[in-house]
Order: C-alpha cells, then structure tokens, then sequence
C-alpha cells in the first residue's frame, strides 16, 4: 500500500443518510500533506497559510435587520435541528484548538448573544489548551443589543474582547440602517463592555455610499472620547443583492481623505501581520486614539488571511467568499459517527484547497449564494 493509500484510510466515510437527509461530501486532495505530519496538525493550505483563527457562526438570526446585511423580511432561518447544538459546536472547537492549531475563537453570527448558553460554550472554550498549553484568545462579533446586561457575565465566563458594531452615532439613521430604534442599547453595551475590561473594545462601522459618510466624523469623535477603537470596513458585496456597487463604493483611500480634513493621522508602527486592519493613530485636539481601516474590497488581504470559518450548520468555509458547493459539512461527517481524528482530517482537507484570494475587484465576481448572517461575519 502507498502512503498516499495509507492516508485515505482513517477516514471511511463512505455515504450514509444523516438526520438532515444529506450524504456526507468528502474526499482527500490527492496532495494533503500525510496525516500525522506536522502539516496536518495544522490548517494549511497550498499557498502556505495556516489558519489559526476560527470562526463560529452560533445562530443566522438576529434582532435587526440591517439593510447591507438582511432584507426586511422573508429570509429563511437554517431549521433548528440542522443546526449544531452546543455539544456539537463545542466538540468542533475542541479539534480546531487540541488538534489543529487554533488560537483564537470569534463568535458570531447572525447576532451570537441570540445563542441560548453562550456563557457555557465560552467557559468550554477558555478551558480548552493549545498545543504550545495556551488557552485560547476569545471574542465576540456583535450588534450588542442586551450586552450592557451581559457583558461583566460574559467576562467572567472567559470572554477576551469584543466587536460592537455601530455605522453612525445619528439615532434616526440608526433606526433606518438596521430598522429598529435601539441605538441607546449600543451605547450601553459599549460602556458596560469597557468597564468589563473587554479591551480593547472595537467598534465596526461598514461604510455605504451616500448613507453614513456624512456622519463618519461624528462616529471618529464619539470613539475617541469612549476610548474604544473604530474600525471602517469598506462595504462587502454579502447583503440584498441590489445594495452593492463596485462603481460608488467609497474606498479605504476615499475615507482617508474625508478623515484627514478633521483629524491628524499617522500610519501605526507596528505591522499588520495577518489582521485584517490597517492601523492609524488619531489625533483630535487632546484626544489621541487608534483607528483601523479594513479595505477588505480595494486592497484584499488574502495573502495574509489565517481565518478558518464554521457556519451555523456545521460547515467549515475556507473563505467567506467561498461558492456553498465548496463547504464541507462537518455536521454530517459528525451525525455519521466520524471520530475526530476523522473530523480533524477533514478539516485540513476543507482548508487545503482554500483559493488564493476572494476576487471581489474581479468583474466575473459572483455574490456568495449564502447569506453573511449564516455564514459568519
Ligand atoms: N450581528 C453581529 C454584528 O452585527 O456585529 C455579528 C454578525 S455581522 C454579519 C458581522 C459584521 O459584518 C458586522 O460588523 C457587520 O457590520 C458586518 N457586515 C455585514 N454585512 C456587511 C457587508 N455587506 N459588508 C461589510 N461588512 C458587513
Ligand atoms: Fe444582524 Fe449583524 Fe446582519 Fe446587522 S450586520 S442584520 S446586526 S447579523
């Protein structure tokens, strides 16, 4: 038998029906590294990265209905038992942690503080350690609706940092951006996660043409005086398919511009490595204070990228930009009895064939047929 053979045979997972009525999909690349060697207790793929930063999409739904995001109405939910329950979920994370290299858990969604037992599946994942006996960095990505009630318990469960997000500091556009009138809730949730030493805490503001650019000065201004760090991210072609043009996008190079009239900036020293965000002191008057520019569109950072993705359902994504024929179903795998070494080898397969970059600048980009709020953002 050839080693190549060889490799195949841990997995045995030939086509069965699962609760969800779906065969499993997998097969090995015929170049994955051998299982067992050091390539395959890590993410890699074949451009060398290694991914090291997981993902979990805990739930598609959400409490608002952002309009780059969500329709108003009539998106499906994943039914309730396709979804990974808390067992499921907290036994994939394990093997991303103990076997493969992870070293930072995000939750998100959907909105994750909709996830019935948050608080244990981050207390399961801060217990667990990294191969180097480290503890795993935790984080959450939230809209932070019912944080400000949360946020000192989520710390103690063994959450690390948070992500709020919030466009505009103009009550009446936040209620038309996301269709509801909550934005005091997101000012809470920003106090109450820094007093809970979620630090630092971030704030995501996705910038949309002829929608809040006006106000991005505000939003600059409000950050600075709470201390929290502002992070612009150049809007995604991931929402209503009709809300995305690449012609009147506003840039990364666009809001500098409009920034440098009202503020100092300086480029941080440190460099980016693989975070998604380039870094800028700020200075305004006496404030001083941090701001990223995420120019996910303009300037891809692929070539750095160390994401590895779990959708709600159980699917691991090599991209958010990846076509859904492309995920593989560790749900399904893990409902037909697959052990984790199995679980584990199937991952790294998913993480090999990851391409070497998204193409949203591309003309021929195709949308992913999979909204952001199941995949994951
Ligand atoms: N509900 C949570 C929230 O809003 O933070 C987590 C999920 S949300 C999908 C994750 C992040 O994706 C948010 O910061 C949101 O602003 C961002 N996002 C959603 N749609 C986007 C798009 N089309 N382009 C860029 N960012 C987007
Ligand atoms: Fe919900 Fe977040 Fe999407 Fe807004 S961006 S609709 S808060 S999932």
């Amino acid at each position: 038998m050839t080693d190549r053979e060889a490799s195949r045979i841990p997995l045995r997972l030939t086509p069965v029906r699962t609760q969800a009525g779906n065969k499993p999909r997998y097969e090995v690349p015929d170049d994955l590294p051998l299982p067992g060697s050091d390539s395959t207790r890590k993410l890699v793929d074949r451009f060398g990265r290694t991914a090291r930063d997981l993902r979990v999409s805990l739930t598609d739904r959400c409490n608002l209905r952002c309009t780059y995001c969500m329709p108003e109405e009539g998106l499906e939910w994943i039914p309730t038992e396709a979804t990974l329950n808390d067992e499921e979920v907290i036994r994939l994370i394990r093997i991303g942690v103990e076997k493969l290299g992870i070293r930072q858990v995000r939750f998100t969604g959907g909105e994750p503080l909709l996830r019935k037992n948050l608080g244990q599946i981050l207390s399961a994942t801060k217990i667990l350690r990294t191969d180097e006996g480290l503890s795993p960095q935790t984080a959450l990505t939230t809209n932070g609706l019912g944080l400000a009630r949360q946020a000192a318990a989520l710390a103690e469960a063994g959450l690390d940092r948070v992500n709020i997000s919030l466009d505009t500091v103009d009550r009446e556009l936040y209620a038309t951006l996301t269709r509801r009138d909550r934005i005091h809730d997101v000012f809470a949730a920003i106090d109450a996660s820094i007093a809970a030493g979620l630090a630092p805490v971030k704030l995501n503001a996705v910038v949309m043409p002829g929608i809040n650019e006006d106000g991005l000065v505000d939003l600059t201004r409000y950050a600075l005086r709470t201390g929290a760090q502002l992070r612009f991210i150049e809007q995604m072609p991931l929402g209503p398919r009709d809300q995305w043009g690449r012609a009147d996008m506003v840039t990364a190079e666009d809001l500098l511009r409009m920034l440098r009239f009202e503020f100092d900036l300086t480029p941080a020293s440190e460099p980016r490595g693989s975070a998604p965000a380039a870094l800028w002191n700020i200075t305004d008057g006496s404030l001083h204070g941090r701001i990223g520019i995420i120019a996910s569109v303009t300037h891809p950072f692929c070539g750095d990228c160390d994401r590895t993705r779990l959708t709600t359902d159980g699917a691991i994504r090599n991209c958010l930009f990846a076509a859904q024929d492309a995920e593989l179903s560790l749900r399904d795998l893990m409902r037909a009895g697959a052990t984790d070494d199995e679980l584990a080898t199937a991952w790294a397969s998913a993480m090999w064939v990851k391409k070497p970059g998204h193409g949203i600048d591309d003309e021929g980009f195709l949308q992913p047929d999979r909204p952001m709020s199941a995949i994951g953002g």
